[in-house]
């Protein structure tokens, strides 16, 4: 995006309440020198996430958190798309962690559906799905830029390792063994549907310091 307005200095609200989320983009900030506050920890209200799409609630998140910090914001709005259920759980993806956001649950929902949506109710031909990232930068006086990414992989059951957040455990990336709950941070960001938006943009609104 060539007319995106650039982050200059100071802090950044990070317009999410999802602890994990916000872990993994102030890793990816770090090399910035950008100073990063959470939506959280700012008592910023958690919008209704009213969009059909993951760019339209990625900007809603950011456009109130700019609003009510009275400082740039950044959101992300990301899930776990599988073809093979019609794109679902998508941007429900949280939504199917239930309100204790047990993804545990969410991944077992994930796997039955899954089982049952070949025809006549079998198991599904493949097990494709990717993940897909949102992420929308908006300032308190109105402009705002949006970056999307996605990875894609194939679904194991059941879910492998501990690491990463959400739906990692179930989800192995194309040409990987592991599953991003396996990998080590620093893999999973070289390669995720976050680390692609991100680089997007970075390269259009951050100077690296
Ligand atoms: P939202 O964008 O806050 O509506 O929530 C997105 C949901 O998608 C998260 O709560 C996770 O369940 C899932 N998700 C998004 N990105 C990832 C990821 O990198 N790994 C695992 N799950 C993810």
């Amino acid at each position: 995006m060539d007319d995106a307005k650039r982050f200059a200095e100071g802090t950044l609200v990070i317009a999410s309440h999802n602890a994990g989320k916000v872990v993994e983009i102030a890793d990816l900030l770090r090399p910035f020198g950008v100073q990063v506050k959470s939506a959280g920890a700012l008592g910023l209200p958690e919008p209704d996430e009213t969009g059909a799409t993951f760019v339209e609630n990625a900007l809603l998140k950011a456009r109130a958190a700019a609003e009510a910090a009275h400082l740039p914001a950044l959101a992300d709005d990301s899930g776990l798309v599988v073809p093979a259920l019609g794109g679902r759980p998508g941007i429900e993806s949280a939504r199917w962690a239930g309100p204790k956001r047990d993804f545990a649950l969410a991944m077992q929902k994930v796997e039955d559906a899954l089982a049952r949506s070949g025809p006549g109710g079998t198991p599904p031909r493949d097990r494709r799905a990717s993940f897909a990232c949102a992420l929308a930068l908006c300032w308190p006086d109105g402009p705002c830029s949006t970056f999307e990414g996605d990875v894609r992989g194939t679904l194991v059951w059941p879910p492998r390792g501990t690491k990463g957040f959400g739906y990692d455990p179930m989800f192995r990336p194309d040409g990987h063994d592991m599953t991003f709950g396996e990998m080590d941070p620093a893999g999973k960001h070289r390669i995720s549907h976050r680390a692609i938006a991100f680089r997007k943009l970075v390269d259009a609104c951050f100077e690296r310091c």
